[in-house]
């Protein structure tokens, strides 16, 4: 009687509020988290260099920012970007899964992700993160490090400064001075002599996932590869990538 009740009261709420897809609006007709149109654009990255993940070939990896030893990315920014920041302004929890099962699947299949020994969030300020509710990024860490069955390390690193968003700042010159220092390894006993896998939601320039792998590496870690969601992929070295058109 219960369970006829709820699916009364269920069909009663669809009809009132049909379910819609969080990123066009259109209605779902499915159990599914977006339509299918969404998820056919969001579809991860195919036929990508495993190490820069450029489309191949990639030229010896000519766009990979030092000093990661590989930038991972699950899909394009300018295909994921309202999706990412409906998910990290609006917390929109059926998107923000959706996106983790897509980062965690992409770094599965990734060798350098399968080859870390930890996984780290890139962390926010504590005033930020009061903010927001949540950090994001430490929700995609923490479902990569399932999905490759890897340690999490996020709490042995802390952001030291509330920098100004970088979203904010265009030149990546201006983004890298931004975030130069902001970072702190409160425990390297957790990254010495190991591999650092860093996850953030959006890798832009990599001015501050770069950032933050200096820092890493500076307190004993061995080396540093960052996993994103989405990179936007400039076509030319990321020094002259110019981030204003992407942001939004
Ligand atoms: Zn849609
Ligand atoms: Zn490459």
């Amino acid at each position: 009687m219960r369970m006829l009740a709820r699916r009364v009261s269920e069909a009663f709420l669809d009809a009132i509020w049909p379910p819609a897809c969080p990123v066009c609006q259109r209605p779902l007709e499915t159990a599914q988290r977006l339509c299918a149109s969404c998820t056919t654009q969001l579809a991860p990255l195919q036929a990508r260099c495993e190490r820069c993940s450029y489309p191949i070939p990639c030229h010896s990896c000519a766009n990979l920012p030092t000093p990661l030893t590989a930038l991972i990315a699950a899909t394009e920014y300018v295909r994921a970007r309202e999706l990412v920041f409906a998910c990290k302004y609006g917390s929109n929890r059926s998107v923000g899964r959706f996106l983790a099962d897509m980062l965690a699947e992409t770094a599965r299949q990734n060798p350098y992700a399968q080859s870390a020994d930890v996984i780290a969030a890139v962390p926010l300020h504590r005033v930020r993160e009061r903010e927001r509710a949540f950090n994001q990024s430490d929700l995609l860490a923490a479902a990569v490090a399932a999905a490759l069955g890897k340690p999490l390390a996020s709490t042995a690193l802390v952001r030291t400064r509330a920098t100004p968003r970088q979203a904010t700042i265009q030149s990546r010159a201006e983004r890298m001075a931004n975030v130069r220092g902001a970072f702190h390894v409160k425990d390297p006993r957790a990254i010495c002599g190991k591999t650092v896998l860093l996850v953030d939601d959006v890798i832009t320039t990599g001015a501050t996932v770069c950032a933050l792998a200096e820092t890493v590496l500076e307190a004993g870690a061995l080396a540093v590869s960052a996993a994103a969601v989405a990179h936007p992929f400039p076509s030319g070295p990321m020094e002259t990538y110019d981030p204003q058109i992407w942001t939004v």
